[in-house]
């Protein structure tokens, strides 16, 4: 079928406008909008047809004239973004039902070969409305905001794009948790056991960051995503556990990342320390989970009975780099699946006694349970300083000193 047969039989379904006839051939040709595509074809027809020319009257029956107000649909977006900070965006559509099926119906009718749908012109056609309403900039992979045009509503929605920013904290304080914990009882609804709080505990590192982080924002959330986790009892010290942070819907996007460390270091004070180090994007926070770096503890060590420095030196030696087999610890056992992990410990060695105990370093390849690499678990963890030593050995307190990012050799 050529193309004035087909603008024939279109122009026979009722009366359309030349954006709506336009994009039937919407993908043919470059430098021409739709409405001078469709406008050119009604042309073309007339004289093809040597039948006066009309233009466009009336409603159009697939989109009901839709474009003749891109203009008050772009001023809807300014209005709904006023108040939040954003350099660029993406205009989304989203199309009733009935309109989609209409024009789709003309395609496989007519069996056309290029057509574009209503939805990408009028994002495209809106998009280029607010560029110059605003000055801002499109952008179709990364935006800063999303507006999302409902045409059957006649209203805008935004959805305000997260930011993600780089760092390393330290946990000075024992007991905080890593993230948020809902209360086991209510399960965050409230309750007294959690004194209405929804929570186990009181602060989380994820807290301690993300309270300050979301004030200097203007944030609806803050969600932190480390690589790995310590224990609760544990402090993570040294030169801190990498970490992104992901602030939700944030109505400020430039924040200086010097003032939002400053912030977060004196609200949190003494209890968790950050240095922030750069802006990031989602993609990091996928390689920062799957980290699989080395850690370096820095445990005390309580055996029982006596026994010689050079004894336990020596039980210590014969952990290096063997490989140790430990089933699922019993204390994840609820959490965890119960397998048996192959880990190796790369480094260990005893520092000296200390507080009726003994100092001790290990450097473990990511996921080496320590605790259990002392305790033996009951036998679930092979071998262990507990076996090697043939008297039970237990830590009483653990802390992180360096999380190895694998990016950094
Ligand atoms: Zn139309
Ligand atoms: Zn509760």
């Amino acid at each position: 079928m050529d193309l004035l047969e087909m603008t024939g039989k279109i122009l026979a379904y009722g009366e359309i406008c030349d954006h709506c006839l336009g994009r039937m051939v919407g993908k043919r040709s470059f430098g021409l909008s739709n409405d001078q595509r469709g406008h050119a074809l009604r042309v073309s027809h007339a004289l093809a047809e040597n039948v006066p020319f009309r233009p466009h009257e009336g409603t159009c029956w697939i989109c009901q004239d839709l474009f003749s107000r891109v203009g008050d649909w772009a001023g809807k977006v300014e209005a709904a973004l006023e108040g939040i900070e954003y350099a660029t965006y993406l205009i989304g559509t989203r199309v009733p039902p009935l309109m989609a099926e209409s024009e789709e119906m003309v395609w496989s009718d007519l069996s056309l070969p290029s057509p574009e749908p209503l939805k990408s012109e009028m994002n495209r056609e809106v998009g280029k409305a607010v560029a110059l309403l605003t000055g801002k900039e499109a952008d179709l992979a990364n935006p800063d905001v999303l507006a999302i045009l409902d045409l059957s509503t006649g209203e805008v929605g935004i959805q305000v794009n997260p930011v993600f920013f780089y760092g390393r904290y330290r946990k000075l304080e024992r007991g905080i948790p890593q993230t948020h914990w809902d209360c086991r009882v209510c399960r965050g609804s409230g309750c007294e056991r959690c004194n209405f709080t929804g929570k186990m505990y009181q602060d989380s590192v994820e807290e301690l960051i993300g309270r300050p982080a979301m004030e200097l924002f203007s944030a609806k959330g803050a969600v932190l995503h480390g690589a790995g986790r310590e224990d609760i009892d544990a402090r993570m010290i040294g030169t801190g556990r990498p970490f992104v942070m992901e602030i939700v819907a944030p109505s400020r996007r430039t924040v200086d990342l010097q003032v939002l460390q400053e912030a977060i270091n004196s609200s949190a004070s003494g209890r968790v320390e950050v240095s922030l180090e750069r802006w990031t994007r989602r993609g990091e926070v996928e390689t920062i989970k799957s980290d699989k770096g080395y850690k370096k503890y820095r445990i005390l060590v309580e055996i029982e009975d006596p026994l010689s420095l050079n004894e336990l030196r020596s039980a210590l030696e014969a952990l290096k780099g063997v490989t140790i087999y430990q089933r699922t610890p019993q204390r994840v056992a609820h959490r965890r699946a119960d397998k048996i992990r192959e880990r190796h410990a790369t480094e260990i060695t005893c520092l000296g006694p200390e507080e009726g105990g003994y100092s001790i370093e290990v450097t473990g390849e990511a996921g080496l349970y320590i605790k259990e690499l002392i305790s033996g678990d009951n036998g679930r963890t092979r071998p262990s300083l507990t076996e090697i030593l043939g008297r039970p050995a237990r830590v009483l307190r653990l802390d992180v000193v360096q999380v190895q990012s694998t990016r950094e050799e």
